[in-house]
């Protein structure tokens, strides 16, 4: 267990005569023990930040603390990465195709001088936590999916470490298995009680998995919290958009709400103007009155696009006397060109101004 403190860390690249700024002022402490993950789109960072906290990559500018010790600090590395008893597991989780199981386990301990009884204990060790000790001398090919996994997962955590860095660790995974490796790593993580970051653009791994959740875009840290709080309350329409669709409506205010053409939202903001943002989900469409107090009338609307998504209807409405759009979703099949009644759910309106 490690905790880990990124003190203003940038970094920026040279990219021919330009400069890309990776990360911007990175403050951030993950606690001893922890499971802290990072969501952000493609390019926001993420890489680059495990890099330099594996020491893999050197900060451009800010300091980086394993527990009261100084690893890395503008343009240095001070602790080597052999030395920062670190597990990382990529998007590939490969193994060495021609290693059995035992021998791709051990491979992170061929180069630390280890007798072979130690070596052949620590591998055993590992293999009974994730119950892999009966296929230790298959082939990877011989081995299933989640057993590829567990293979990978051990050789990560062989040399037990105090951190494990997960790079989009479950997005080349089949579907099917994806669930039981996040619920493995995590069942693994706090057997051991090692220090967890994980990195990813998918939503899901990161709150299957995370405490804590720090949102990355554009090399900023924009949001720190846990997943109630950033999926709940997002400080932005981008850090929500991140976490699933989300409608973007900004228009007039009045009294009665936000205004769009035949649309009123209710709700209530001191500006002349705002932004909100409604979830498909937290859409309703119907062509009665629906007489259910969560669901509350925005106004009449009319039907542009329907796409059927396998069990369900993505529907696109509009505002009868203007061109804004809003998606929302429906189980029954509905005609593109037909008048509806539109409802929000109560409480699910998030405002940004
Ligand atoms: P993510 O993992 O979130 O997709 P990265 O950390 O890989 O993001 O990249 C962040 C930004 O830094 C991107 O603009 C990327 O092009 C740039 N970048 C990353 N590594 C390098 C590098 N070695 N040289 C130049 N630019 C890089
Ligand atoms: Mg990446």
């Amino acid at each position: 267990m490690v905790r880990i403190i990124a003190k203003n860390i940038s970094k920026y690249f040279k990219k021919g005569k330009n400069r890309v700024v990776a990360l911007e002022n990175i403050n951030l402490t993950i606690e001893n023990g922890e499971r802290f993950g990072i969501l952000g789109p493609s390019g926001a960072g993420k890489t680059t930040l495990l890099r330099i906290i594996a020491g893999l990559e050197v900060p451009s500018e800010g300091e980086l603390y394993f527990d009261d010790k100084l690893v890395a600090k503008g343009g240095k590395v001070i602790v080597p990465p052999e030395d920062r008893r670190i597990g990382m597991v990529f998007q590939t989780w490969a193994l060495y195709p021609n290693l059995t199981a035992y021998e791709n386990i051990a491979f992170p301990l061929t180069n630390i001088k280890l007798s072979k009884e130690e070596i052949r204990k620590r591998v055993e060790e590992i293999a009974r936590i994730l119950d892999i000790t009966h296929v230790l001398n298959h082939y990877p090919r011989e081995l299933s999916g989640g057993q590829q996994q567990r293979v990978a997962l051990a050789r990560a955590l062989v040399k037990n470490p105090s951190l494990l860095l997960l790079d989009e660790p479950f997005s080349n995974l089949d579907a099917r298995i994806r669930d039981s490796a996040r619920a493995l790593v995590k069942e693994v993580q706090s057997k051991l009680g090692v220090t967890l970051l994980i990195v990813s653009h998918d939503p899901a791994d990161i709150f299957a998995l995370a405490d804590r959740v720090g949102v990355l875009i554009k090399g900023k840290l924009v949001q720190v919290g846990p997943p109630e709080e950033i999926y709940n309350k997002p400080i932005s329409i981008e850090v929500a958009s991140l976490i699933g669709e989300i409608n973007r409506i900004e228009g007039k205010v009045t009294k009665e709400g936000v205004i769009i053409g035949s649309f009123k939202i209710p709700v209530s903001v001191s500006s002349d103007r705002a932004l909100i943002g409604i979830r498909p989900e937290d859409i309703k469409i119907s062509k009665e009155p629906i007489e259910e107090e969560k669901w509350i009338l925005v106004g009449k609307g009319r039907v542009k696009v329907v796409g059927y998504q396998g069990g369900f209807f993505r529907v696109t409405v509009s505002p009868l006397d203007s061109e804004e759009e809003i998606v929302t979703y429906s189980d029954h099949p509905i005609k593109a060109g037909e008048e509806i009644l539109v409802y929000v759910k109560k409480g699910s309106i998030k405002i940004f101004t």
